[in-house]
């Protein structure tokens, strides 16, 4: 009868559209790119720890820049006392010589500690560069994937249209309480409505019915609705 085959034709329209839409949601693109997308994020987490530390090193070279610039100025001052003639205690002058000579050692070990920072500073230079050089990379993957999601999107899309015209042109040769009652059996059925009966079996949950309810079935008149009594599937006959 017309009216079940054209019943049939919307459960074909009906699971190509499922297929379609669970085909859209599932891309393997969508994990690669949540995927990425949590990587990125790990990178950038390290990238903030890293540029915190070389940033520490780096006030840490314009402290110790500033203490050896004062040490030396000192240094300078003494020295410059020292050979003014305002001093000419010998015992003054030698006590004089050994501040200098201090206020120079102390700067010169400032200097090497300033060496080792900045040494310090540059290898955490080169590890923020290639953080950001892996970032980079993952965007740029990244870009690629969602620009293959938003194609397959689009492809997905125009097949999605077809088969709701499709749909929307069967709907008004089906009974209302008909369709109702295959929108219901669909939504706790796995997608499945309406399906045929082949011999003994129900094409929809693959059980085979009782020779007495077949027997039954097939002798309804053409317009009386059939179901399922393991799946519930309108049956087709
Ligand atoms: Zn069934």
């Amino acid at each position: 009868m017309a009216l079940f085959d054209d019943l049939l034709t919307l459960q074909n329209h009906d699971s190509t559209a499922d297929r379609l839409r669970h085909r859209r949601v599932t891309l393997p693109e969508r994990a690669e790119l949540d995927a990425r997308r949590a990587a990125y994020g790990e990178l950038e987490h390290r990238r903030a720890e890293v540029t915190e530390r070389r940033d520490a090193e780096l006030r840490d070279v314009r402290r110790l820049d500033d203490e050896v610039k004062n040490l030396e100025a000192k240094a300078k001052a003494e020295d410059r006392r020292m050979y003014s003639g305002t001093v000419s205690s010998p015992r003054e002058l030698q006590a004089m010589q050994a501040d200098i000579d201090q206020l120079r050692r102390q700067a010169h070990d400032r200097e090497d500690e300033e060496l080792e920072v900045m040494e310090r500073r540059e290898a955490l230079d080169t590890e923020v560069a290639e953080l950001e050089a892996a970032q980079a990379a993952l965007v740029s993957e990244m870009d690629t994937l969602v620009g293959a999601i938003g194609k397959q999107e689009a492809e997905i899309d125009a097949e999605l249209a077809v088969e709701e015209d499709a749909r929307a042109a069967l709907i008004p040769g089906i009974p209302e309480a008909t369709l109702r009652l295959y929108e219901q059996v669909r939504a706790g059925n796995r997608g499945i409505g309406a399906a045929r009966l082949v011999g003994m079996n129900c094409q929809a949950c693959h059980l085979a019915l009782p020779a007495t309810e077949v027997d039954r079935i097939r002798h309804l008149p053409a317009e009386a609705l059939a179901r399922c009594e393991h799946c519930g599937a309108i049956l087709v006959r």
